[in-house]
């Protein structure tokens, strides 16, 4: 399955393409170096309607779809901003859109879809602790009856995004574990604010994405208005698996696009470097078989994402192509990232040759949002009916 694209796909991925070469390598090479948000450029995207992309016309989206919004990220990946392109999308159309589209109260969506849309309001998602990482369901971070509201109290670390949101889509236990018969009741979704009493947050230093701060936070009795439940009481963990497998197909997308963008700089480099004989070193084999390879398998870690997209916008099932090229596109753009540095020997070592950038990013994806090992645990399970091993 491979689905030719749609007039309004090719035009949506041929802006994305257009926005994302007006700010270019240097632009992510400055932003990485002092470690900044890319505020002009995302301020660009919502400005070309692209955050909207696959939220409802009525809150001033397009009313695409997944298959659309994967474009605009590889696009974007490809015209510099490299694997990191698939968490501001994850971020803020995913998280705060998608999750808002189909569980938000009518009030919710009113209020801020348009402000996510245009770029007013930003997002962030806080799922994983210290003690529930790939074992989510062992989350503790707990909200606690509070008259018609909530308390929360807990810890969450490698929050992305959290001190340039305003808004962040918190995962909280409402029961605990002894008082639910399965281990995924019991669990809400909540919208809340980022700026609240009894909220805070520290970064963490890290190897890459440093355009994306990400950070431990610690709720102390933060509040939680009625209002801010998103979706069902205790029916939470049910509403984000519906959401996760979005959330993996555009960091797919940013991935097929990181890879892309380093075979591209890997040939160039390649076919004017002359070492010996006055030959260029993309003409031995040696360096073209790597290269090749990588990009055989960019190309089917795309085809396997615009089917899970596909599937998604049909609302069919798709979490299983959703998985298989999140973990195809992690290893495809780690290892072209990789062969696209050693392409240029000492100078894919260099700042100025963006590789080490787009290399260090890449390598998160292999772990992140879900590790590769989760992805064949689900693929022996759910693809090949094998017994569960943990
Ligand atoms: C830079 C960065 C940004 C992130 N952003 C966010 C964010 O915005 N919001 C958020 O909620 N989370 C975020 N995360 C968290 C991320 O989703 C987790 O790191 C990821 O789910 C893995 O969890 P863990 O780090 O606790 O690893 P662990 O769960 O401790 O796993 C460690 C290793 O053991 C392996 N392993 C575990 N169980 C099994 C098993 N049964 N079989 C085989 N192998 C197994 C794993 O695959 C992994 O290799 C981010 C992480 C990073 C590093």
């Amino acid at each position: 399955m491979y689905l030719p694209l749609s007039d309004e796909a090719r035009m949506v991925a041929d802006t994305a393409r257009r926005v994302g070469e007006r700010f270019g390598l240097e632009y992510w090479r400055e932003k990485d170096a002092t470690k900044s948000f890319p505020t002009e450029l995302w301020q660009a995207i919502c400005d070309a309607g692209l955050c909207g992309v696959a939220l409802p016309e009525t809150y001033g989206g397009s009313g695409l779809g997944m298959v659309e919004m994967a474009l605009i990220v590889e696009a974007l990946s490809e015209a510099g901003g490299g694997s990191t392109l698939g968490q501001l999308f994850m971020c803020n159309p995913i998280f705060g859109g998608v999750s808002i589209a189909r569980f938000g109260s009518e009030a919710m969506k009113a209020d801020l879809l348009p402000k996510l849309i245009s770029g007013e309001v930003k997002f962030c998602m806080a799922l994983t602790e210290p003690d529930a990482g790939s074992n989510s369901l062992e989350l503790t971070t707990f909200a606690a009856r509070d008259g018609d509201g909530w308390r929360v109290n807990g810890r969450k670390i490698w929050i992305t995004g959290v001190d340039t949101a305003q808004k962040m889509l918190l995962v909280a236990r409402t029961k605990k574990p002894d008082e639910v018969s399965r281990r995924t009741d019991g669990l809400s979704l909540f919208l809340i604010d980022v700026e609240r009493e009894g909220l805070s947050s520290a970064p963490i230093e890290k190897l890459g994405t440093n355009t994306l701060s990400s950070s431990n936070v610690f709720f102390t009795d933060v509040r939680v208005e009625p209002s801010e439940l998103l979706g069902e009481l205790d029916g939470g963990w049910r509403q984000l698996l519906d959401v996760l497998n979005t959330e993996r197909i555009v960091t797919t997308a940013g991935l097929v696009g990181a890879g892309k963008l380093a075979l591209k700089l890997a040939v160039e480099y390649a076919n004017q470097r002359k070492v010996f004989a006055g030959r260029p070193i993309g003409s031995y084999q040696g360096l073209q078989f790597p290269l090749a390879q990588s990009y055989a398998e960019i190309e089917c870690a795309a085809v396997m994402n615009n089917k899970a997209a596909a599937l998604f916008d049909a609302g069919l099932p798709n979490g299983s192509e959703a998985n298989i090229a999140k973990l195809i596109a992690a290893q495809g753009a780690s290892l072209a990232t990789e062969r696209a540095m050693q392409t240029l020997g000492g100078m894919g070592y260099a700042k100025e040759s963006h590789l080490e950038r787009l290399w260090r990013d890449a390598r998160l994806f292999k772990f992140a949002p879900v590790s590769e090992e989760m992805v064949l645990n689900y693929i022996a399970t759910q693809n090949l009916g094998m017994p569960r091993s943990y």
